[in-house]
């Protein structure tokens, strides 16, 4: 039994407690190969994870809430900001412009909040470039290319060369794969999840960044007590 003086961690459960900086996990993928499913699921699964909210210039689709999926600015307003450094990385994407915001992001990490982003390749270099101890980055692939283009056809009432299109613009985000840390296929749904936490789980446990052991550590280090 360990005695009151013994070093005890309680709180700390598998690299969860925040005891620890937190993450960037950056999922990228073709759209098609299942990134936003993954990321809902770990948002709603996983407490300890929260959606870094990007800013776009593009227009709200039906259902998304300003705030939530994204802030929602214009060109001049997104100008501004990259011109005054509020952005963490930004990039121009299908012809509008993203970006993550910086203020939020970097507070939280340093109280051990973990982020995901849903970011372009672009982006993640540059995440990368800045902060690359704090980034995990996982590239999400599709099964196969007729899957892909089944996901892609959507319901069968876009043009053959809306159609060409995607497809494009999906080979030509998977051309940078190596970019990544880890690439998982996305042939099944939960194993596609179950891999995506393996790796969540794996990351939270690295070495540096669970800071706050340092003093549990030294204290298993010092000469015990009761045997001198
Ligand atoms: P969508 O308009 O379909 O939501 O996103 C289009 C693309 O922009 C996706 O590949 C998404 O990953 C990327 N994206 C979304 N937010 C950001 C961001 O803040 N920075 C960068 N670099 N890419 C982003």
């Amino acid at each position: 039994m360990p005695s009151d003086t013994s070093p005890t961690l309680s709180a700390h459960d598998e690299g969860n407690a925040l005891d620890r900086r937190g993450l960037m996990l950056i999922l990228s993928s073709p759209s098609g190969a299942g990134k936003t499913t993954i990321s809902r699921m770990l948002l709603e699964r996983d407490p300890h994870i929260r959606n870094s909210v990007s800013c776009t210039t593009r227009a709200p689709r039906p259902g998304e809430v300003d705030g939530r999926d994204y802030h929602f600015v214009g060109q001049d307003q997104f100008d501004r900001m990259a011109e005054d450094g509020e952005f963490l990385e930004w990039a121009h994407v299908f012809g509008k412009s993203y970006g993550t915001p910086k203020a939020q992001v970097k507070a939280g990490l340093k109280a051990g909040q973990d982020y995901i982003f849903d970011i372009d390749w672009q982006g993640t270099q540059q995440l990368y470039q800045k902060l690359e101890r704090d980034v995990v980055r996982i590239f999400l692939l599709p099964p196969s290319i007729e899957e892909l283009r089944r996901r892609l056809t959507g319901r069968g009432t876009d043009s053959a060369e809306v159609i060409a299109a995607r497809m494009e613009r999906a080979r030509s985000e998977i051309s940078h794969w190596d970019g990544y840390d880890y690439v998982v296929v996305n042939d099944d749904i939960d194993a596609c999840f179950a891999k995506v936490k393996q790796i969540l789980a794996s990351e939270r446990l690295r070495r540096a960044r669970q800071t706050g052991l340092i003093g549990f550590v030294r204290g298993l280090m010092e000469p015990d007590d009761e045997l001198g």
